[in-house]
Formats: C-alpha cells, structure tokens, sequence
C-alpha cells in the first residue's frame, strides 16, 4: 500500500465507510493508520492533574491500512492505486481509473552505472 502521512484517503468498511480524511500517522508494522475525524472513540478519563475535569475524550482509533483507499480527486471518490516510473526516472503513485498522477513515491534514481 503506497498512503503515506497527509495523504487523503477514503475509508471503505466499518462505521466511517464513505468518510475522507487525512492520514494522521501510519505504523507500518501492524498495518494501521490514523485518519483524521475517522474512527472516533470516546476515551472515559479519570481526573487527574493533566485533565483536572475529567470526563470523554474523543479520540480517533487506527484503521487497519486495506480499510481505507487513497482518494483521487479526478474521480472524486476512493481508488486503488498503481506505481509507474515517471518521465524523469521517479516513481510514482497513479490512479487505476484515471491513471492521473497521484504523487511521487520515490526520487528519480542516478542513471545506473552500465558497465
Ligand atoms: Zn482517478
């Protein structure tokens, strides 16, 4: 899956299905994300010096990364992504129904030593 921080995604399944947002953090480990406004939990805290009222907070919860897809804003709506090699030699991300560009994945690499 190529969603990186600050990309806008869709969330495809749970009880944001259909939500966008912007992708706060992602631990690549587990597979999960946070999406802004997306998931959100109330947390019950207790008072304590930190938070001397106590009471909910609200909170957004990870995502698992295969619920959400990255938005494309040519088609408007949620899209799976490919990767293709730039004209320049970088990778990039594109959109599988519009093929229009969706940001650089990769930096063009030095022309490979051909010996
Ligand atoms: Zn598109």
């Amino acid at each position: 899956m190529h969603i990186k921080t600050d990309d806008t995604v869709q969330v495809i399944a749970g009880n944001d299905r259909g939500k966008q947002g912007r992708v706060l953090s992602i631990d690549r480990p587990s597979g999960k994300l946070v999406v802004e406004g997306c998931n959100r939990v109330y947390k019950h805290v207790r008072r304590s010096q930190k938070n001397p009222q106590g009471g909910r907070l609200s909170k957004e919860m990870p995502l698992q990364i295969s619920n959400v897809l990255l938005f494309c804003t040519q088609c408007a709506q949620g899209v799976r992504t490919g990767a293709r090699i730039a004209e320049d030699g970088s990778k990039e991300r594109f959109c599988r129904k519009c093929s229009t560009a969706l940001g650089q994945i990769a930096p063009a690499k030095d022309k490979q030593a051909s010996t």
